[in-house]
């Protein structure tokens, strides 16, 4: 199916992609890649009356570490962050993510900020910013907000950027010397959405001594969900099997997937499990650590 017609505004700044949203107001909307916007338009699922195209605004395909963070542009592509030499020497969960989101297509044009503003249930950037604590850079008539990702997620499709705003970037805070993550996903096939997926990021001290942890799950409920219970029976121990199995059956408790073609409710749920339960393993392995007793 076509689109409905649209008008097509193409902006070189930031100010003037914020003057045709405040403009246009509810009928604008941002197209970044496109690669969920445009399907949506083509299906009707969405009508905007104007799209406000922030691809040719050069300073914001920025992928940079600066202020203790990795600081990702609203116009940095998923293939850029794929092949970034920073991204896969430090931040292991994103790494992981990277290789996995849709496919190498789609991963030319889709953006990590455009993924986090769709916010579909089954995406897998929400999972990432979410166990990594990410927090996201709003711009508006009244200057920049900084969301952090459990505020910004607000349900399926909907997040905190409010009319007239536009995102400017995720900041994921720098993993000090004895962190490192997994991002664990199961899919029907190369390309596909989430099955069941789980992010993971850890800390150990000397001692290996869990001092920080983030835990989330996607395609388990209308946003990603960070694993609140898990995290907090985490901080505080020493890895072993049990308090790994533990945490992993909180991820269990809290999923709440639909039922459809990739899997029914009770499968889903069981996966969400058994993936965190895969990235704490993993995750301990990155930082030496074999697979606790
Ligand atoms: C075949 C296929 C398979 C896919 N598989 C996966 C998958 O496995 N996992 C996954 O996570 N995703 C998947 N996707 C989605 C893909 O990753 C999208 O690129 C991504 O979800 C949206 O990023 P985008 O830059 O294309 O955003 P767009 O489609 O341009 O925009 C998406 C939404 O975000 C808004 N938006 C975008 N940028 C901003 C901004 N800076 N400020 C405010 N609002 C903004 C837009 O207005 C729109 O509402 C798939 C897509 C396709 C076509």
């Amino acid at each position: 199916m076509f689109p409905a017609s649209f008008e097509y505004l193409s902006v070189t700044s930031v100010d003037e992609a914020l003057a045709a949203l405040l403009e246009h107001g509810a009928d604008a909307r941002i197209l970044a890649g496109g690669q969920s916007l445009i399907p949506a338009m083509r299906y009707r699922l969405a009508r905007p009356a104007v799209l406000v195209d922030i691809n040719r605004i050069a300073d914001l395909a920025y992928i940079r570490e600066g202020g203790g963070a990795l600081q990702i542009g609203a116009n940095a592509r998923d293939f850029a962050v794929e092949i970034e030499p920073a991204i896969n020497a430090r931040y292991a969960l994103i790494s992981d993510a990277a290789a996995v989101v849709a496919d190498p297509i789609v991963r030319q044009s889709g953006t990590v900020v455009g993924s986090l503003c769709h916010n579909d249930p089954a995406g897998d950037w929400t999972v990432v910013a979410l166990a990594a604590r990410a927090e996201l850079t709003v711009r508006g008539k009244t200057g920049n907000r900084v969301i952090p990702i459990d505020e910004f997620l607000v349900d399926s499709y909907t997040t905190a950027v409010a009319e007239g705003e536009m995102a400017l970037e995720v900041r994921f805070p720098t993993p000090g010397e004895r962190t490192s993550g997994s991002y664990q996903k199961i899919e029907r096939k190369v390309g596909d959405f989430a099955t069941a997926a789980a992010g993971v990021q850890l800390t150990l001290d000397a001692d290996g001594t869990i001092v920080a942890a983030g835990i989330a799950i996607g395609a388990a409920g209308p946003t990603a969900k960070r694993v609140a219970a898990g995290e907090a029976l985490l901080v505080g121990a020493r890895p072993s099997r049990a308090l790994l199995r533990a945490a992993a059956a909180e991820a269990r408790t809290i999923s709440d997937p639909i039922a459809d073609t990739r899997g029914d409710v009770e499968f889903k749920r069981e996966m969400a499990a058994v993936l965190v339960y895969r990235g704490l393993v993993a995750t301990l392995a990155r930082l030496g650590q074999g697979e606790p007793a």
